[in-house]
């Protein structure tokens, strides 16, 4: 990711509180009736009803009459060990136990359909942290949009995750898609947690992320990868070193639209935490290749840019330069505008990319070159002759 996201408290996080309390105390021995005492003190009987103390409860007596007390121990420290997101994602170490590895009689309790399709947590995402008829958040006074809100006003608009886009409202709730970090198929007692919830853009969220899962590059051989966690990162886009290749040059004939790859590597070879994070980023959410096409695609306006700066009668500082001498000029001048600054990489989209190739530019001003044309009748005259 390309910056640090910042979090703050916000009342919506009861509720995954609410599951925390419900987890820890359902473990102990003693607990062998339910009652609201299983929650925190401010779920009463106004909330703890209807579908919400239904599903609660069934669960709860699905444990105590299903499972040894070893059972509901083991169910209890997994809840709290998936939950410790950042533990997760910084070190690989960390036991990280998803719904197919418990043992089969607990994974069929925790993914016990509670309605069409949804077990318990799924069911709290749907009804309870993002429904307006939620009762708990009728209660509390407070939405998801009221947290995008808190978001926005600590955050940019710009998804840190690739920085080729803004976030998309959507329309009738006013906040983007939250994309569940680690996806709640498999991971659904982190289903309902603030802490696994981003705002991610559209493309990130739908097309490209997906239910990926992000702490293993494999997932059936169960080999961890840690990952940067957008709360709590120390590495940033200054971190990382852009190098394009170029397969195919943008000319005539192409129509501008080259070929390339881009590589993005950690300045710091001896980092291995930065190297392991950068290639988790890179590989979930597809940066190089994304990169590589944002640049096809723009390379033609990028360069139509750069030889309109070139020409004498709009080159303010060298006016009396032929448009061969502006251009390094030019290029330059560009290159100034699209560097990577705090300010820039959180407000311009597509920026990376745009910096990735003019700095390509600066060694290769050839592809610039062969584009233009001075015309032999007029010689103080150029031809941009891809539009000829
Ligand atoms: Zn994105």
């Amino acid at each position: 990711m390309l910056f640090q996201l910042h979090s703050s408290k916000h009342e919506i996080e009861k509720i995954h509180e609410l599951l925390t309390q419900f987890f820890t105390k359902i473990a102990d021995a003693e607990t062998a009736e339910f009652s609201n005492s299983l929650f925190p003190t401010w779920v009463n009987d106004d909330i703890m009803k209807g579908k919400l103390k239904e599903n609660f409860e069934g669960f709860f007596h699905r444990c105590k009459t299903s499972l040894s007390q070893d059972e509901v121990s083991l169910l209890s420290k997994t809840f709290l060990e998936n939950n410790d997101i950042i533990e997760l994602c910084l070190n690989k170490a960390a036991s990280l136990t998803g719904l197919d590895d418990l043992p089969q009689n607990i994974s069929a309790i925790v993914d016990f359909q509670v309605t069409t399709g949804k077990n318990l947590f799924q069911w709290l995402y749907s009804y309870i942290l993002t429904s307006k008829d939620s009762p708990i958040l009728k209660t509390l006074n407070t939405s998801l949009n009221d947290h995008f809100e808190s978001f926005q006003s600590k955050n940019p608009s710009i998804c840190t995750f690739c920085g080729l886009e803004t976030y998309t409202l959507i329309d009738t709730e006013g906040r983007p898609d939250y994309d569940h970090y680690l996806n709640s198929s498999q991971y659904p007692f982190s289903a309902v947690n603030l802490n696994n919830l981003f705002p991610m853009g559209l493309r990130c969220n739908q097309r490209v992320k997906g239910a990926d899962h992000i702490l293993f590059d494999n997932f059936l051989e169960k080999h961890r990868r840690t990952s940067f966690y957008p709360y709590n990162s120390k590495y940033s886009y200054k971190d990382f070193e852009y190098q394009l290749e170029c397969l195919e040059e943008p000319n005539i004939s192409n129509g501008l639209k080259g070929q390339f790859n881009v590589s993005i590597d950690a300045i710091d070879k001896d980092d291995e935490v930065l190297k392991e994070n950068l290639r988790t980023w890179v590989s979930v959410f597809d940066v190089e290749k994304r990169y590589a096409e944002e640049i096809r695609r723009s390379t033609k306006s990028w360069i139509d840019i750069i030889i309109y700066d070139s020409f004498p009668e709009v080159k303010e500082t060298n006016p009396e330069n032929n448009v061969d001498q502006n251009i390094d000029l030019s290029i330059s001048e560009n290159v100034k505008i699209c560097k990577l600054t705090d300010a820039r990489i959180t407000s311009m989209v597509n920026l990376v990319p745009q910096f990735i190739f003019h700095q390509y530019l600066l060694e290769n001003s050839s592809i610039i070159r062969a584009l233009i044309k001075i015309d032999e009748n007029t010689s103080s005259k150029v031809n941009m002759n891809w539009l000829n």
